[in-house]
């Protein structure tokens, strides 16, 4: 399927806020939000008035870039979310949260949810012990998520998880650092996922 493969910093400079989309990067100086807070391209300087639709759109777009997924699957996470009970809004941002991909980058394994994606494609991470390869599976409370065992001694991985302290877990999953095994304990609540996305923009954009 194709992925945007262009520069990562461009995206979050198009969106006039840091994304966290390369990691430890991110966290340092050298962050092209902090060096260049203006959109990219050679009209980037201007500073025009925003329709509504087009703050609807680039809401859609900074969720999209952050969780690294296509129109066409955030589509179906949003015809997803309206159909279950609930606030539609909460509901997608809970449905992106359960990606295995997002679930390996929040415990640590991997420095950003690209990494995570490519970790898992490339098979090294099993769900209750059995090889998971798709990055869009959705994870349940009680799954247990790890590397499997021949993967456990990988350098990256071992990076990472030396750094997760700093970084922190968030609530609903739980880790043990020495068995490098994580646990989600409960699905996510709104307050539980602390990015800075008005997903209510997204769904007024979507129902149109
Ligand atoms: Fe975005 Fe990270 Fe690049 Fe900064 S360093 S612009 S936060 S991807």
């Amino acid at each position: 399927m194709a992925r945007y493969t262009g520069p990562l910093c461009r995206l979050c400079r198009r969106e006039g806020e840091k994304l966290f989309l390369k990691g430890d990067r991110c966290y340092t100086d050298k962050c092209a939000v902090e060096r260049r807070r203006y959109a990219p391209g050679q009209h980037g300087h201007r500073r025009k008035k925003l329709s509504d639709y087009a703050i609807q759109l680039r809401e859609k777009q900074k969720a999209k870039e952050i969780y690294n997924v296509l129109e066409r699957q955030f589509k179906n996470y949003f015809y997803i979310a309206e159909m279950k009970k609930g606030v539609t809004g909460s509901n997608l941002l809970q449905l992106l949260e359960r990606r295995l991909d997002n679930v390996v980058y929040r415990l640590g394994f991997a420095s950003n949810r690209r990494q995570a994606r490519q970790l898992v494609t490339h098979g090294h991470f099993l769900v209750n012990g059995r090889k998971v390869n798709i990055p869009s599976y959705l994870v349940r409370p009680g799954d247990v998520v790890e590397p499997k065992e021949s993967s456990k001694k990988l350098g990256i991985i071992q990076e990472n998880i030396a750094k997760v302290e700093h970084r922190g877990l968030p609530s609903w999953m739980e880790m043990d650092i020495e068995g490098l095994k994580g646990r989600i304990n409960h699905l996510p609540s709104r307050d539980e996922i602390a990015l800075p996305i008005q997903e209510h923009l997204i769904v007024e954009l979507y129902s149109k």
